[in-house]
């Protein structure tokens, strides 16, 4: 493993860093608190190249790769994991879902506007039924007169609401395989289609200024065309596109588990009790040394993978692996950085409260904790 970042990682690092410092420290509680989803900082996240970063430039992106991606999702997770979520949904379950999986035609009509703009591209497939279970889809299209009719309903659906949202990728079953199973299938609907309901925000425990909703389909069509990928691979797709979401997720946590130490260690050397900084308590310090080392291994972690997927080298028990680390990080160092703060770690004026807030979900989405274990044993050969 060779985690040191070249000269263009480090600046593009820096300069995401830079953006979140000056302009998304300042709205981010005021956004939480009202539960605003910030359209201008997503816009000039877009004008930083953010969200085409991994995409190639013939399609308005910047040719890099996941490592870069995972950069930015770190440093903005820092200090806003709702606006960092938007970032990792949209691209790597959204944009790279159009890239990987899209036809030529497809990559060209839509690709430029999501790279640039951005345009937001939302990724369907938790249903009220179904979420560790994906395979239990019920959503349903068929094909009639040139068209996909679709129906059905999604749910939790990150970025499918918002002004600058213009696919949903929705996965649906579309006939019956040999073996009796459920041919899966995704089909891409542009926001706006007759037939498609976008449902109001849900109140949530955390990522307050992240947009996620649940979707209805009734009726609803698109031409045919609009099938993403070969018919029946749907499934495959977004197990694929998963894999790659567990690891950006993963940088996601490591991002937020190295944001509860900065703030942590920043307070435990200015607040005082009893007539000294609480940092001169061993045990405050022995709670800074864990969180360190844990926001260090669960960013080893996520790297390691991301450089394995990369390289071309299996990636998949690595994705799960650091993305079960690096959440149990995030949830364990945001419970420590409240803990340092006291009362003050109780209000969601205070960072620490959001990310304590925040974390849970971590150990949610993308799969959650107990799915990735599966997944782990899976991989060690175990039915
Ligand atoms: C804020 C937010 C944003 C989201 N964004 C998206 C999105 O953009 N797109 C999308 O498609 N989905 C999205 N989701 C959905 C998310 O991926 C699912 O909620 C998650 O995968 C869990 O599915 P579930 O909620 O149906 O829980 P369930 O699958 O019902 O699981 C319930 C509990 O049972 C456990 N469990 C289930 N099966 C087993 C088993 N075999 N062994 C042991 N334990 C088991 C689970 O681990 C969990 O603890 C989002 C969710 C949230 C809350």
């Amino acid at each position: 493993m060779d985690f040191r970042l070249t000269p263009d990682q480090r600046d593009f690092a820096a300069a995401v860093r830079d953006f979140v410092n000056k302009e998304v420290r300042p709205v981010s509680e005021q956004n939480y608190e009202n539960h605003t989803f910030p359209t201008d900082l997503v816009r000039k996240l877009g004008e930083l190249g953010v969200f085409g970063v991994t995409l190639p430039e013939e399609y308005g992106g910047a040719g890099g790769d996941m490592m870069l991606l995972g950069l930015a999702i770190e440093e903005i997770a820092k200090v806003d994991s709702s606006l960092a979520v938007t970032v990792e949904a949209g691209v790597t379950l959204g944009a790279e879902g159009i890239y990987h999986f899209g036809t030529d035609d497809q990559r060209k009509k839509w690709l430029p506007r999501i790279a640039t703009q951005p345009g937001l591209v939302a990724f369907g497939l938790t249903e009220p039924e179904g979420g560790s279970d994906a395979g239990a889809t019920k959503t349903r299209a068929r094909v009639e007169n040139g068209e996909w009719v679709i129906d059905g309903a999604k749910c939790f659906i990150t970025n499918s609401g918002t002004d600058l949202t213009e696919l949903i990728i929705v996965t649906a079953v579309t006939g019956e395989r040999p073996d009796g199973r459920p041919e899966i299938s995704a089909i891409v609907v542009p926001k706006g289609t007759p037939g498609l309901t976008v449902g109001k925000p849900y109140s949530k425990v955390g990522w307050n200024s992240s947009d996620t909703r649940p979707l209805f389909f009734d009726n609803c069509r698109v031409p045919e065309e609009n099938l993403l990928g070969p018919r029946g691979k749907g499934f495959a797709q977004f197990l694929q596109l998963l894999d790659n979401g567990r690891i950006m997720l993963a940088a996601l946590s490591a991002g937020m588990a190295q944001g509860c130490v900065d703030e942590a260690l920043a307070y435990a050397k200015t607040r005082k009790a009893f007539g000294r900084y609480i940092g001169e308590n061993q045990a405050i310090q022995f709670q800074l040394a864990d969180m360190k080392l844990r926001a260090y291994t669960a960013r080893l972690a996520w790297r390691d993978a991301a450089e394995r997927a990369i390289a071309g080298k299996p990636y998949k028990d690595e994705a799960a692996m650091c993305k079960l680390h690096a959440s149990d990080a995030a949830v364990e160092n945001a419970r420590a950085a409240t803990q340092i703060f006291g009362g003050y770690g109780f209000m969601n004026e205070t960072l620490v409260a959001r990310h304590w807030r925040d974390s849970k979900i971590l150990e949610i989405g993308e799969g959650t904790n107990e799915v990735q274990r599966m997944l782990i044993a899976r991989g060690m050969g175990l039915k």
